[in-house]
């Protein structure tokens, strides 16, 4: 039997200056755990046929300290991001949130590198990232830059990240107050998010969310009501103004809103 991956053309490489420099001469499409891409073969939804395996890349695999900042490799997994001492102790919605990731299957294979280039608007790390202030490390055979996750992401499925670079790691200042993550699906595990939400309660009150609009975003003015004052019904008022979801297969825009401001609520409350 024929399958998309019969027609594909892989090309491997064993460290990340190679990778760069095949990335540079070459037209490739990078595939780390291929948990997306796999399927976006299968399902027709990709045009690609040329890839650039980087799962042997074992440079972008680790999860350390430089001073304060925690860096997580781009290939770090969502089991190594369970089992890491220093997630669970540095940001420990990160492990939540990859507790809840597909399966053990999908928790072996899929990367957090993949998941942020990936760009879907319900991949479960980015809110857990945006209310992290994260950055996103990218690089090329022309050198490194680092972009704030808020500015990777351009429009739905769409970032900065071009054709000769890779996500090299995700790099996380302090967090400084109580994290909290939830993630409202059809069901427990193997579920698309129909809302996610992280949000840390501390001197800087943060709230991201995401499958509430074509970017994961911030709720900027919610978080400036809370900061300000404003009571809990207040806020949920000006998160209910501030996001605009839609309706699609998995959701209809109104429950959407409604979940996200009753998680709100419960962030709230939970983190009091
Ligand atoms: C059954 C199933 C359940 C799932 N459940 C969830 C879930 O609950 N929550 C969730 O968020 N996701 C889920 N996913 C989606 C997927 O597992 C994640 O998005 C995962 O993090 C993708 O990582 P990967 O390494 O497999 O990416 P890949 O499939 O290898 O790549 C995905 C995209 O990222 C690009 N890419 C990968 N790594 C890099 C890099 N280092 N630099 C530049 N580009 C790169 C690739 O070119 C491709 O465009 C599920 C998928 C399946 C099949």
């Amino acid at each position: 039997m024929r399958t998309a991956t019969s027609e594909i053309d892989l090309r491997r490489a064993t460290s990340v200056d190679e990778a760069l420099a095949i990335l540079g001469e070459e037209r490739r499409t990078p595939v780390a755990g291929a948990t997306d891409v796999y399927v976006a073969l299968n399902f027709g939804t990709t045009p690609e046929r040329r890839f650039l395996d980087i799962w042997a890349l074992d440079e972008l695999r680790g999860i350390t300290m430089r001073g304060d900042i925690l860096v997580l490799g781009a290939l770090a997994t969502y089991t190594a991001c369970l089992r890491s001492p220093l997630v669970r102790e540095r940001l420990p919605m990160l492990a939540e949130a990859s507790a809840l990731v597909g399966g053990v299957q999908i928790q072996n294979r899929g990367t957090l590198g993949g998941n942020v280039a990936n760009a879907s608007p319900a991949g479960d790390s980015l809110p857990v990232l945006a209310a992290a202030d994260a950055i996103v490390v990218l690089r090329s055979l022309a050198g490194e830059r680092r972009v704030p996750l808020a500015e990777f992401f351009t429009g739905y499925r769409a970032t900065v990240l071009r054709p000769d670079e890779l996500i090299v790691a995700v790099e996380v200042p302090p967090v400084a107050g109580k994290q909290w993550f939830r993630k409202v699906g059809t069901r427990a595990a193997q579920a698309i998010s129909k809302v996610v939400v992280a949000g840390v309660r501390g001197p800087a009150t943060r709230f991201a969310l995401g499958s509430v609009a074509p970017v994961v975003v911030r709720a900027r003015e919610t978080e400036r009501a809370l900061a300000s004052g404003a009571s809990i019904d207040e806020a949920m008022e000006v998160l209910g103004r501030e996001i605009a979801p839609i309706d699609d297969v998995r959701s209809t825009g109104d429950y959407r809103r409604t979940v996200a401001r009753n998680l709100l609520r419960r962030f709230w409350s939970d983190t009091a």
